[in-house]
């Protein structure tokens, strides 16, 4: 896990930031308000006198520390109220001259004892959104709608639109949630919800503590043929693959789309190998069919997917020219 970890550093070091900026921002504050408010420097450096004179006279007799302690807490007293009372006057917070940590609980540090705090956890799920390269386009399975299917029978399912796509929606959900799950493959055309439908799952599985990554099949083969011809720096190919090696589930969307070569084949047989032999899940989504899987890349690897994956067919009306026609309504 060699990439989330240098993640993660990224992640204390940005806390090590945010708790300098906020001691700056405070030193500035007090700056500006003893500026000000010279009298509340005043009562701030006679309350600090005070303390010190307390000290002072109880190491000198400390049997009479609690009759010092009840005089000093007397003036203390006397002087924060005044103290209070100007500011208050003036508008300055009464804790003005305290440090304000963006989050009051972990003070900027990330944990509450040992315990990772809610911020922590939060910017480590949104460093997984940025990884997965899906952060623009993902959606919640509530946000997923069935009115853009009907109940128009087809033959082949045996079913409606609209059942066909309750299987998939709960096929979808037990998915994100069942190791045991077998990797899927969408199939159908354009605007049936399949890419929607795979990026419900990559948050629900990120939001889970787990690692996605996506891709679209056009541009994962022409960084491997850039990095075969060497065309770009071979790093970025590498981390790349590290990475797709690395998360818990990888999408490969648009399979299909484009342009084959005798590398995009053998490279999407080693992909399918490695994960297939590591149990990682994998969502591929394409409008072909077995029959085109075969005839484009080779029966080799519509076998793996027949036996690897489960196939599930997308049908209904155009999502995208439904949602234009609702609009225009
Ligand atoms: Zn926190």
């Amino acid at each position: 896990m060699q990439y989330m970890d240098a993640a993660l550093r990224k992640i204390m070091h940005e806390y090590d930031e945010e708790r300098t900026a906020a001691r700056a921002r405070r030193e500035e504050t007090v700056e500006k308000v003893h500026r000000e408010l010279p009298q509340i420097k005043e009562i701030e450096d006679e309350i600090n006198r005070l303390g010190m004179e307390n000290f002072g006279k109880i190491i000198k007799n400390p049997e009479k520390s609690r009759e010092y302690n009840e005089e000093f807490e007397k003036k203390l007293a006397a002087l924060n109220a005044k103290k209070a009372e100007i500011l208050s006057k003036n508008g300055v917070p009464l804790d003005y001259n305290e440090v304000k940590y963006k989050c009051e609980k972990c003070l900027d540090t990330g944990y509450e004892d040992t315990k990772k705090c809610s911020c922590f956890i939060q910017k480590i799920i949104n460093l997984r959104y940025d990884m997965s390269n899906m952060k623009e386009i993902l959606h919640d399975f509530d946000e997923f709608s069935f009115d853009y299917y009907s109940d128009k029978y087809i033959e082949s399912l045996d079913m409606t639109e609209k059942e066909n796509i309750k299987i998939i929606f709960e096929k979808a959900k037990d998915f994100c949630v069942n190791d045991e799950a077998k990797s899927l493959f969408f199939y159908g055309g354009c605007g049936f919800g399949k890419t929607f439908l795979s990026s419900c799952i990559a948050k629900k599985m990120m939001d889970d503590g787990k690692i996605v990554i996506y891709t679209s099949a056009s541009s994962l083969f022409s960084d491997y043929e850039d990095y075969k011809f060497g065309k770009k720096p071979s790093e970025e190919f590498v981390l790349k693959r590290e990475m797709m090696k690395e998360a818990e589930l990888l999408i490969i969307d648009d399979l299909g789309t484009e342009v084959i070569s005798a590398f995009s084949v053998q490279l999407l047989n080693e992909i399918l190998t490695e994960r297939i032999a590591l149990k990682k899940k994998i969502i591929i989504s394409t409008n072909m069919n077995m029959k085109g899987i075969s005839a484009k890349y080779s029966d080799r690897i519509a076998s793996r997917i027949y036996e690897a994956f489960e196939i599930l067919h997308f049908v209904g009306t155009d999502i995208r020219v439904q949602k234009l026609i609702n609009k225009s309504e």
